[in-house]
């Protein structure tokens, strides 16, 4: 019930043993799970003979930001789902593993002079952006981070909660940049403050890491009520602006019975953070099954342990009530045939209606990206879902703008998101060597 990290990781001995059940495996098919290809056998051997140090240089050979992924990966569906002990048992825990070094390993990341103080603009300070950074920075470009809030890290500290992902971590990670030699202009909205042509009179190229933080709705009757808000507002104003905090200038209504629509790791994050804020009762609404929840399992697993109460098969159809809300009336599906996903579609039950009574719903139905940079840049290509459309090497149709994460993707995965920003490192690297540039 309260804000504190609740996966506690593993300690020396833990790690060790976990370490020593790896079986070195000579094709490691772990690491064709993982988005970043870490070299999971290397670290976890250099782990059991030299200690986290030697360990974590390997790791971030290829993943800058391990004691987040050891936090937040989907393991169970990247890495760990492929590690051959599945067939006789557990996996190797290689999230926790790599948690472990990353929280007691050390390592000095060296400069070189590649960039020759080029200048780039990063766009979004989300995982997306930061990697680009550093892999920028490491190169010796002279790197500046445009992030329209008022604090850096994304979604890693605007999102995903303090008990999940504690923003002191991402705050070493944004010092050691700073470190670095990378500056950070916060408040400043690209596309409002600045444009991104104004950005190319003054940069060699600009990465735009900006992520997709424009929340869906349903679009029923009702949800213009009070007390109906949208996850990413929620989760902003208690994990960004610290409402959770007794004394907090900027606080939020704290809900008594809550209903979450939706299932993903951003509904269950809404979920449990209702019930830290006080709810005495909090129900995920969700209109397929079990089995189609998109959320990672520990989450759905914490989740429950900690009491929310799961209404599957429950479609919402409208909100009720008079000037606040007061219920969400659903109605009861079943699954009939698979459909362009491969997941069985779920089909309305005639007459089932019923209402979930609440004093606050949390809508958590993804994102799309705002589409502010995409109408303030002449020639910038979006996509029918409003993503901006890149090459295979991250570069966008306007010549000196790369793009990646969220904002190309659409909503996906922090993993995914750093593997788009090293990738368009490496592309502005390149062509901003072969150019004779500004
Ligand atoms: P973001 O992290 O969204 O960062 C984009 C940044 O750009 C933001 O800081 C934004 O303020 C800034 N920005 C936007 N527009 C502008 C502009 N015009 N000017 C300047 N700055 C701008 N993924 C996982 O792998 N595991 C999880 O457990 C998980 N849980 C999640 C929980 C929540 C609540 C949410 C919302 C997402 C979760 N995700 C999870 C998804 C993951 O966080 C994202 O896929 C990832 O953060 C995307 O990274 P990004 O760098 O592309 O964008
Ligand atoms: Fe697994 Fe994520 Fe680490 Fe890759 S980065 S090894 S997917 S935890
Ligand atoms: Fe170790 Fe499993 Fe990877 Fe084999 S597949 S190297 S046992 S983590």
């Amino acid at each position: 019930n309260d804000f504190f990290e609740v996966s506690l990781g593993l300690d020396a001995e833990a790690a060790q043993k976990e370490a020593a059940r790896c079986l070195q495996c000579k094709r490691p098919l772990c690491v064709e799970g993982c988005p970043v290809g870490v070299k999971i056998p290397d670290f976890i051997r250099v782990l059991k003979e030299e200690g986290a140090d030697g360990a974590l240089s390997v790791i971030k050979s290829t993943n800058f930001l391990p004691a987040v992924c050891g936090r937040v990966c989907p393991q169970e569906k990247q890495c760990e789902s492929r590690c051959v002990l599945n067939k006789t048992g557990a996996p190797v825990a290689i999230g926790l593993l790599e948690r472990y070094v990353a929280d007691h390993g050390s390592v000095t990341v060296q400069k070189t002079d590649e960039g020759r103080g080029k200048r780039v603009a990063v766009v979004g300070s989300g995982p997306a952006s930061l990697t680009c950074a550093a892999e920028l920075a490491r190169r010796g470009f002279a790197v500046t981070v445009l992030e329209a809030f008022h604090a850096a890290g994304g979604v890693l500290v605007y999102g995903i909660p303090e008990f999940r992902l504690p923003k002191a971590l991402v705050q070493q990670e944004i010092e050691r940049l700073k470190q670095f030699g990378v500056d950070f202009e916060l408040n400043t909205v690209v596309g409002k403050t600045v444009t991104v042509e104004q950005l190319l009179e003054e940069y060699h190229a600009v990465f735009l890491g900006c992520g997709a933080g424009l929340p869906k709705f349903l679009g029923v009757e009702g949800e213009g009520l009070n007390g109906v808000c949208s996850a990413n507002e929620y989760l902003t104003r208690v994990n960004l602006m610290q409402a959770y905090k007794p004394k907090s200038v900027t606080p939020v209504q704290r809900g008594k019975s809550v209903a979450v629509i939706g299932a993903g790791n951003v509904a269950m994050d809404a979920a449990r953070t209702a019930l830290r804020m006080g709810a005495e009762s909090v129900s995920v609404v969700y209109r397929r099954g079990r089995d189609e929840m998109p959320a990672r399992a520990e989450e759905i697993h914490h989740a429950e342990e900690e009491g929310v109460r799961f209404c599957l098969l429950t479609n919402p159809v409208r909100f009720v009530g008079g000037e606040r809300v007061e219920g969400v009336v659903c109605e009861r599906m079943e699954l009939g045939e698979p459909d362009a996903s491969g997941r069985r579609r779920p089909v309305p039950i005639e007459g089932s209606e019923f209402t979930v009574p609440c004093d606050m719903a949390i809508v958590a139905l993804g994102t799309v990206p705002n589409p502010m940079i995409a109408r303030s840049t002449a020639g910038l290509a979006v996509s029918e879902r409003g993503t901006l459309l890149v090459d295979e090497a991250m570069r966008t149709s306007v010549k000196g703008v790369y793009a990646g994460g969220d904002a190309v993707t659409g909503a996906a995965t922090v993993i995914l998101a750093m593997g788009a920003g090293k990738r368009a490192a490496q592309t502005i690297a390149e062509d901003l060597s072969s150019d004779d540039g500004k």
